[in-house]
C-alpha cells in the first residue's frame, strides 16, 4: 500500500497523531519546521527530532508521493510542472512571477466533472479527487525548486485554479489550506491566497460559514441563464439566481470583496449588450464588494467553436463595464509561449502517450 502524504496533515492532526503514538506534544514543533521551514525532504535529515520518532514517521508516511514528469519555462518565467502522482496520473501546476510575488496555482482533482465548454481540462473526466496532502506537495515542490535555484525566493500566494472543481473536494481543500496559511510552516497570508469555484452554491454556503478568510472567485463567464448554460452546463442544475443567492450570503457574512471570472469568447459573450446586462446583474448593492476580472481566452485544438476576443472588443467590454461603475479588471497572461491554457500540456502529454502506447 502506498504510504500517505505527511503534507496531508494538518498542524493538529500531526500533534493527535503523534501523542497517539506515544510521543510528546512538543515533537509535532520539530517535526513541523522541519518540513516547511528546513524543508527536508527526507525523515533522516530531521537531525534534532528522536530517531524513533523520524524512524516511526517514514513507516507510516512519504514526504515525496509526486515525481516531476516534465517542465516548461516561459520566457517570462512561468513554470508549468506536470506531476506524476504515485498511481501514475498526470496533474498540472504553474509557477508564475508577478511584480507583488511568486504565485502557486494547484490542481485539486484528477480531470473534472463540472464540463466548461471552453476548458481543456473537463474532456477529461473526474478520476479522482487528490488527497489533502497531494495539494500541499504540489506547493512544496515548486518551494523545493525555488529553494535549489538559491535565490531565496518563496511562494507567496497561492491560486486554486487548475483543474478540478476545488469544491467538489471540500474536507481536502479545508485542509490544504489550513496547512499553507499556518503560521509555524509556510504562513501564508489568507488574504493571498484564493479560492475559484464553478459556483457550487451549497459549498460557497459551507466556505462562509468556516472562516477560512482567503479570497473566493466565481466563474460566471455569462450575464444570464441561456448563455451561461451553454458555456457552462453547471448552470442548469444551479443557475444564476441560486448561485447570486450564495454570494450574497458571502458577501454580507464576510464583507469580504469576491471576483466574478468572466472569460471572453468572441462573439458569444463578449458584446456591449453582455457587459451592460452583466452591470445590472450586479446591481447596486453588490457593487462595492465585487470585482469583474475578464479573462482573454487562450484558445485549444479541442474547442475550436471558440476564439479569442481581439484587444478592441476586450477595452469596449471593460469601458462599458467601468461606466457602469464595476469595478473591472483584465488578467494578466502568462506563459503565452508555452501551453497556456489551463490543462493544456497535461491532455498533450496523455494524447502523446496514448498514440505511443496505441
Ligand atoms: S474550467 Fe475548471 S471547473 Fe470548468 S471544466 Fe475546467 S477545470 Fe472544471
Amino acid at each position: 500500500m502506498n504510504k500517505q502524504s505527511i503534507y496531508g496533515l494538518t498542524f493538529e492532526q500531526l500533534t493527535a497523531w503523534l501523542i497517539e503514538h506515544g510521543h510528546k506534544k512538543s515533537r509535532a514543533s520539530h517535526v513541523w519546521e522541519w518540513l516547511y521551514r528546513k524543508r527536508v525532504t527526507d525523515f533522516s535529515d530531521m537531525i534534532d527530532v528522536n530517531k524513533e520518532c523520524s524512524q516511526l514517521l517514514s513507516e507510516h508516511f512519504a514526504i515525496q508521493t509526486l515525481t516531476e514528469h516534465t517542465k516548461q519555462q516561459s520566457a517570462d518565467g512561468t513554470i508549468k510542472f506536470l506531476f506524476k502522482l504515485y498511481d501514475g496520473n498526470l496533474i498540472e501546476t504553474v509557477l508564475m512571477r508577478h511584480k507583488f510575488g511568486l504565485s502557486v496555482c494547484v490542481t485539486t482533482q484528477v480531470g473534472c466533472n463540472i464540463g466548461c465548454s471552453f476548458c481543456a481540462s473537463g474532456l477529461l473526466k473526474k478520476s479522482r479527487d487528490l488527497s489533502s496532502g497531494e495539494i500541499v506537495e504540489q506547493v512544496m515542490n515548486v518551494q523545493h525548486h525555488l529553494d535549489q535555484a538559491g535565490e531565496g525566493d518563496l511562494v507567496s500566494h497561492i491560486v486554486v485554479m487548475g483543474i478540478g472543481e476545488p469544491f467538489d473536494n471540500f474536507t481536502n481543500l479545508v485542509d490544504f489550506l489550513n496547512v499553507v496559511k499556518d503560521q509555524k510552516g509556510l504562513a501564508l497570508a489568507a488574504r493571498h491566497i484564493t479560492v475559484s469555484t464553478s459556483g457550487l452554491a451549497d459549498k460557497i454556503y459551507e466556505f462562509t460559514d468556516a472562516d477560512l478568510r482567503v479570497n473566493l472567485a466565481v466563474s460566471l463567464h455569462a450575464p444570464n441563464d441561456e448563455l451561461r448554460t451553454r458555456i457552462m452546463k453547471i448552470n442548469k442544475a444551479i443557475p444564476i439566481e441560486k448561485l447570486m443567492k450564495a454570494i450574497d450570503y458571502y458577501l454580507e457574512r464576510t464583507n469580504r470583496r469576491i471576483t466574478l471570472e468572466y472569460i471572453l469568447l468572441k462573439d458569444v459573450n463578449d458584446q456591449r449588450e453582455h457587459a451592460i446586462e452583466l452591470s445590472e446583474l450586479i446591481g447596486e448593492h453588490r457593487r462595492s464588494l465585487v470585482n469583474v476580472n475578464l479573462i482573454p481566452y487562450n484558445p485549444v485544438d479541442e474547442h475550436s467553436q471558440y476564439q479569442r476576443t481581439d484587444r478592441a472588443t476586450v477595452s469596449a467590454f471593460y469601458d462599458t463595464l467601468k461606466k457602469q461603475g464595476v469595478s473591472v479588471s483584465v488578467r494578466l497572461e502568462h506563459g503565452t509561449d508555452i501551453d497556456a491554457a489551463c490543462g493544456q500540456l497535461r491532455s498533450k502529454q496523455i494524447k502523446a502517450e496514448a498514440q505511443r502506447s496505441g
